[in-house]
């Protein structure tokens, strides 16, 4: 079997056509981990014996007949999705000996699928980040160049499917760490509507604008991926009882112009505008609009998600969950732990966070932010009133060096001008590879953004098989 051209499609007919087994896949995979993680660094932990325990239990599945879609489909997972039994440390070291107490929602389904679990995945610490740089576990790198970042947070997960060391993978998106990871290895990375997916059992970031979803190499992997983990869940509050809206082919496709000129590299937006062009080709019409609000998206995200994110982490006490720094008064453990266990970004945006939450503050900041983000909000409304999608890059440039923006966290920020609004407004996006740019002798590619209204994720998947055929 050939791992780089392997998908799940193609994968799930072998192995019902027994050309192989579960259990050959699942060793091809851990052979291609132990030959080329050394180097890459996607997984923090290789579950080499249970993926082979699972990969059998699936073989025996096949055997009577009883696949389903994820059945001996070989997959890795981001280390903030808790699967039971199993260490769960949001690559940070306040949590380095936790270990899971249950499956996440999307583990369950999984497993009932009887997928395999090859291992966790290397990300920025507690999801903060767009390069996997600040892990406290080292970094990840690119593997199409070395020399540069995989993209972030789940920079692990796409860099494990981009060098076949994963048939595909489970990321989390909370202001565009599945999207700018998948654009700047060559996958395809999806968003799904705020509330598709369950929460449950992903370690919160920014509760209100995380959402998991999956990275693979084709947007037909995609759909099935995301199938699987989607619907409705108790355990979650923000689940939606009815996520899909009915599907009616997308035929109009609307375009942020003004938006475009926050700063894009300009070979990026050649590869962009011919994407346009061959969209226009296959018959869409590609209609310029004006989203005026969406570039304060930056600015409110950087309130939001700190503010979210600070109070999602006071539970990390020292007292509750992993790390504890002993000291004569509880203050003390408090503090010592979370000096200790946090690294500076996470330690930048609980004091940010905590900031534009506090009384004097929270007008000026925080609602303020929020009466922004109702208005973004209301601009993706009122633009899906005459659009079917809208299109822009997932990212202002292709793939960086390491250590390029580590100095100055609002440029790191700045990678995010084009993902962030969608989180804000709970919409669904997903990135697909079209085209490259040539920089020095590396060919980086370049993502392609599409976003739908709440719930019409096929007119993601329908655009972006378009997108992937051009
Ligand atoms: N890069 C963004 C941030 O640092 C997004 C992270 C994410 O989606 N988890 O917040």
């Amino acid at each position: 079997m050939d791992l780089t051209k392997l998908t799940i499609a193609s994968a799930r007919k072998a192995l019902d056509a027994k050309e192989y087994s579960a259990l050959d896949l699942t060793k091809a995979y851990i052979d291609q981990i132990s030959q080329k993680d050394a180097a890459l660094h996607a997984y923090l932990e290789v579950w080499e014996k249970s993926a082979k325990d699972e990969a059998k239990r699936a073989d025996a599945r096949i055997a009577a007949g009883e696949a389903l879609s994820l059945t001996g489909i070989p997959l890795a997972i981001k280390d903030n999705i808790l699967i039971e039994g199993r260490a769960a440390s949001s690559a940070s070291k306040i949590l380095e000996n936790y270990r899971a107490p249950y499956d996440a929602t999307v583990i369950e389904r999984m497993k009932q699928e009887d997928a395999v679990f090859l291992g966790r995945t290397n990300m920025d610490e507690f999801a903060m980040g767009s390069s996997t740089e600040n892990s406290a576990y080292g970094p990840t790198r690119n593997p199409i160049d070395t020399a540069r970042i995989p993209g972030g947070s789940s920079g692990g997960s796409a860099a494990a499917v981009a060098a076949h060391m994963a048939l595909a993978a489970l990321g989390s998106d909370t202001g565009g760490s599945i999207r700018q990871p998948a654009a700047h290895t060559g996958l395809v990375g999806l968003k799904p509507t705020y509330g598709a997916v369950s929460r449950y059992g992903l370690m919160a970031m920014g509760s209100s604008l995380d959402q998991i979803g999956p990275l693979t190499k084709t947007v037909d992997d995609s759909k099935l991926l995301f199938e699987a983990i989607r619907g409705y869940d108790a355990s979650d509050s923000t689940s939606l009882k009815e996520s899909a809206k009915d599907f009616k082919k997308p035929r109009v496709i609307g375009v942020p112009r003004a938006f475009l000129e926050s700063g894009v590299d300009a070979d990026l937006l050649t590869v962009f505008e011919k994407t346009l062009g061959a969209l226009r080709e296959k018959g869409y019409e590609i209609r310029d609009i004006d989203m005026p609000t969406l570039p304060y998206g930056l600015a409110v995200y950087y309130v939001v998600m700190p503010a979210e994110a600070s109070t999602n982490l006071a539970r990390f006490d020292g007292i509750r969950y992993g790390l504890s720094e002993p000291a004569p008064t509880i203050g003390e453990v408090y503090a010592k732990t979370r000096g200790k266990g946090f690294g500076p970004e996470v330690r930048r945006r609980i004091l940010v966070g905590t900031f534009v939450l506090s009384a004097g503050y929270a007008d000026a900041y925080y609602r303020k932010a929020r009466a922004v983000r109702a208005g973004i909000t209301r601009e993706f409304a009122d633009a899906f009133q005459s659009v079917d999608a809208i299109a822009v890059p997932t990212t202002p440039a292709p793939a960086f060096k390491f250590g390029e923006k580590t100095s100055d966290p609002l440029a790191m920020y700045a990678e995010d001008i084009f993902s962030v609004p969608v989180n804000l407004a709970g919409v669904p996006a997903i990135s697909v590879p079209c085209g490259h740019v040539a920089r020095e002798s590396s060919q980086l590619p370049i993502g392609f953004q599409i976003i739908a209204e709440h719930g019409r994720e096929e007119t993601l998947f329908a655009i972006g098989k378009d997108v992937e055929a051009a």
